[in-house]
């Protein structure tokens, strides 16, 4: 007899499974009978974790109650159809298998003769992807990350390498000037945290004001490009956002791959929330010129409702990926001879990585490129009612964008600081709807975005009730 059964044996697996399943399917069925926002104590969450302690762990099925209970109570439950919220998205069902078969297999994604179906799946993944976001076929190269963070420090290092030969050797020790990244003012800060991770320092990081339509102003931009050459800086790298996260808006991508172009800088596109336009013939115009950028973050956890973990960096130049990441080592397995391939390592931040792309993939294969396009289409014209809903209800919509991202307030109160922050806080309270709060033109809104395919009418209705109770009750009890 061992000392420890890791495997448990098939009779025991299979019962925890099922006492699994059914509590997970409790919770999937029923989402929307939760509560949207938790109670934080967080006395009571700590102790709830460390209590009973671990040295003999508990039995099983009180262990999987333990986390599954854990996670019921103490979370926002962002899979709710009335989670308005960050781009978290419910889960189908397709993302949730492909990360349980993922774990089982375990494939090793750092060299390709260990996995060669899961890295092919990535490959053919990103290359679907590439072509449809206008890449050339033979141009297209690309790398899942864990998130549109990585994928944009990946971009941002593509970049670096493609500009100055020297910069994997000698790094920006090797530079002879600052290399410089413009961004809008309401690009994701995920950019930022690019520019000091790959040691240029946020000072590298221009944020180019936004114009009325909340796109980045291109005379700005110009103008900034400019003043920085005059400092002896080198004006390297364009960052344009495919839907900005706070407000939904997408800047001008013609626009700004021509002045990325005129002044040779590399063209990156974080389309990490609105990428997923791409899915629908119906709205795949509004990325106009995204298929000019040199480089494209899209996170597939986003509108694409997949499990967290599932990004893409997708670049129309071909070698970069290597260059920048290859690293000669005598340990990693090499047996995939003359083969034309990827080392999965040799392409990416990471070095073992998880079989992200299968979730794509798989629910590609359970639902196909036309379940998406209806999936994005719902998406949008929840996002449009919503807009009705509320202009019906007298309030204004204060960032235009066809994405289903709403910032909104009531221009009568617009002036009055107290009034978001006290509605949101009751409507958060009541925990029936998760909304947030974001400022547009410097006037503080509330913040709703469609974030659920399951999201319904309904839904929508029941929220602008309680927005219109709660402002009704702000204006009797607070003015
Ligand atoms: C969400 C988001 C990111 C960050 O992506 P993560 O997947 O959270 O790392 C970056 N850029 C934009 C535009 C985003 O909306």
């Amino acid at each position: 007899m061992k000392s420890f059964d890791f495997d448990l044996d098939a009779e025991e697996r299979s019962a925890l499974l099922k006492e699994l399943v059914a509590r997970l399917e409790a919770y999937y069925q029923n989402t929307s009978t939760f509560s949207t926002s938790p109670e934080l104590n967080i006395q009571e969450i700590r102790s709830f974790i460390s209590n009973p302690n671990l040295a003999n762990g508990l039995s099983k099925i009180e262990a999987l109650e333990k986390v599954t209970a854990g996670l019921e109570k103490y979370a926002v439950h962002t899979p709710h159809p009335k989670y308005f919220g960050l781009y978290n998205p419910r889960a189908n069902y397709a993302g949730i298998l492909a990360d349980f078969i993922t774990a089982t297999y375990n494939p090793q994604m750092a060299a390709w003769s260990h996995a060669p179906f899961a890295a092919e799946v990535e490959q053919y993944v990103i290359h679907e992807f590439g072509k449809r976001f206008g890449f050339r076929d033979d141009s297209i190269d690309g790398v899942f990350c864990t998130g549109g963070a990585e994928a944009n420090l990946s971009a941002i290092l593509c970049a670096l390498n493609n500009r100055y030969e020297i910069f994997a050797d000698e790094g920006v020790l090797g530079l002879k000037k600052r290399p410089v990244i413009f961004c809008s003012e309401e690009a994701h800060h995920s950019i930022h945290k690019a520019a000091r991770v790959a040691g240029l320092g946020s000072a590298s990081v221009v944020d180019v004001p936004v114009n009325e339509a909340l796109t980045m102003n291109q005379e700005a931009l110009k103008r900034l490009i400019n003043e920085r050459k005059l400092s002896n800086e080198d004006p390297a790298i364009l960052v344009a956002t495919g839907g900005t996260t706070g407000q939904g808006v997408i800047d001008d991508l013609k626009t700004l791959s021509d002045i990325a172009k005129e002044h040779e800088m590399w063209f990156h596109v974080d389309a990490a929330f609105g990428g997923g336009s791409i899915l629908s013939d119906r709205h795949q115009h509004l990325l106009a010129g995204i298929e000019k950028a040199d480089s494209i973050t899209f996170d597939a956890h986003k509108w694409m409702s997949l499990p967290m973990g599932t990004s893409m960096l997708i670049t129309s130049s071909k070698e970069i990926l290597s260059k920048t990441f290859r690293i000669a080592t005598a340990y990693m397995p090499k047996d995939a001879g003359e083969l034309t391939i990827n080392d999965p390592f040799a392409h990416s931040i990471q070095w073992s990585r998880r079989f992200n792309g299968l979730k794509v993939y798989l629910a590609l294969l359970f639902y196909g490129w036309e379940g998406y396009q209806n999936a994005i289409d719902h998406h949008m014209k929840m996002g449009q009612k919503l807009n009705s809903l509320l202009k019906e209800s007298g309030w204004s919509i204060l960032n235009p964008t066809p994405l289903p991202v709403t910032c909104f307030t009531d221009s009568a109160l617009k002036k009055d600081i107290d009034f978001v922050p006290t509605v949101l806080r009751n409507i958060l309270a009541k925990k029936a709807s998760w909304i947030s709060q974001y400022p547009v033109n410097g006037i503080n809104c509330f913040r709703a975005c469609i974030t659920n395919y399951n999201t319904q009418e309904e839904d929508l209705r029941a929220l602008v009730d309680e927005l219109n109770l709660e402002r009704q009750r702000y204006k009797t009890e607070c003015i």
